[in-house]
């Protein structure tokens, strides 16, 4: 259903939408560039509030969070909808199409939520969540006004502007943001968008909330061991102890460059290690991707697939003491 937008500038015959970075102007039955905010009878409107494309329980480590909850399921919901176009979107069926949704109301999600084993709350991911801001915003506001412990995550692209980011964040407990790469020639090439957004996105979340985050690397486009480099260097100057999730990517949508190689990925990964505690590699079967304390080296979280065992009581390691960046 259609929600007013909750952020945007009255112009003489037009809105500016001050949502996202693209900051779009709006035309009267125009849309923006994500094709969900437009203007009707001079209304700013968001198209897709409370509109479902795709609800299940997932395994947290999914998203990927692997230092949240570790060994917990997710309630993870999503709309429709992207203001990137990446070319390579492992899902852009729901986020460059309009597919068939089903309404769910805030209360009705709340209602769920106790309902489902193991599950520590929701996790707004699948499309851009930052694209269904208006419903996203209340969902997470009225979840934790009626159980502060129920457990809100975002996983994002973190192409959002800081006032919406500012108001969304007291709501927000974890958050995984993608850093699709370390150049603007690959975030306008590839994405459609610019870095240092992004960036700054980055920063503003490890102020307040848990972040990890996910780079994939797609063969010929950024996977190179210097821009490998510069994203650790980056996420390092933020938080060393933030989880990077390197990716390995595979033909899909517009993209077919041949899948990355594999090699690749695990010279990458020790390349991000000289800067960073914890750095994983995803979409490749048969890889170490267990936590071990970054003094001692004492196992604290076995994964096999979505398989996990949180070998730690609590947040330090149990051999040497060491503080481990986890919540359990
Ligand atoms: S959310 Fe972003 S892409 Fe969509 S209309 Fe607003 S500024 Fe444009």
């Amino acid at each position: 259903m259609d929600s007013k937008i909750l952020f945007y500038e009255n112009l003489e015959d037009k809105i500016r939408c001050r949502v996202c970075p693209h900051n779009c102007f709006i035309d009267e039955g125009k849309f923006g560039v994500c094709k969900l905010r437009t203007v009707k009878n001079g209304e700013p409107l968001a198209i897709n509030y409370g509109e479902v494309t795709s609800l299940s329980v997932d395994p947290i480590e999914k998203k990927p969070l692997y230092h949240y909850k570790p060994s917990k399921d997710i309630l993870s919901i999503g709309s429709f909808g992207c203001n990137m176009t990446c070319s390579f979107c492992q899902n852009y069926e729901i986020s460059q199409n309009r597919p068939a949704t089903e309404f769910i109301s805030v209360e009705k999600l709340i209602s769920i939520i106790p309902t489902i084993e193991n599950n520590v709350g929701v996790a707004f991911t699948y499309n851009e969540p930052m694209m269904w801001y208006e419903y996203m915003y209340d969902a997470s506001k009225k979840i934790k006004e009626h159980n502060k412990d129920t457990s809100v995550v975002v996983v994002t692209n973190g192409y959002i502007n800081e006032e919406p980011l500012s108001a969304l964040l007291p709501y927000v407990d974890a958050m995984n943001i993608d850093l699709k790469g370390y150049t603007n020639k690959y975030y306008n090439k590839v994405c459609g968008a610019k870095l240092e957004p992004v960036l700054e996105t980055i920063k503003r979340c490890n102020d307040h909330c848990h972040v990890e985050i996910t780079t994939l690397l797609v063969t010929d486009e950024n996977d190179s061991l210097e821009e490998a480099g510069e994203i650790a260097k980056f996420i390092a100057s933020v938080n060393e102890n933030i989880p990077l999730h390197l990716s390995r990517y595979f033909p899909k949508y517009k993209m077919d460059n041949e899948a990355t190689n594999i090699e690749k990925i695990t010279v990458a990964q020790k390349e991000a290690k000289k800067y960073l505690k914890y750095v994983y590699i995803g979409n490749v079967g048969g890889v170490d991707n267990n936590t071990y304390c970054s003094k001692c080296g004492a196992l604290l979280v076995r994964r096999d697939g979505y398989s996990t065992e949180v070998c730690i009581k609590g947040g330090r390691c149990e051999v040497c003491g060491e503080e481990i960046y986890i919540v359990m």
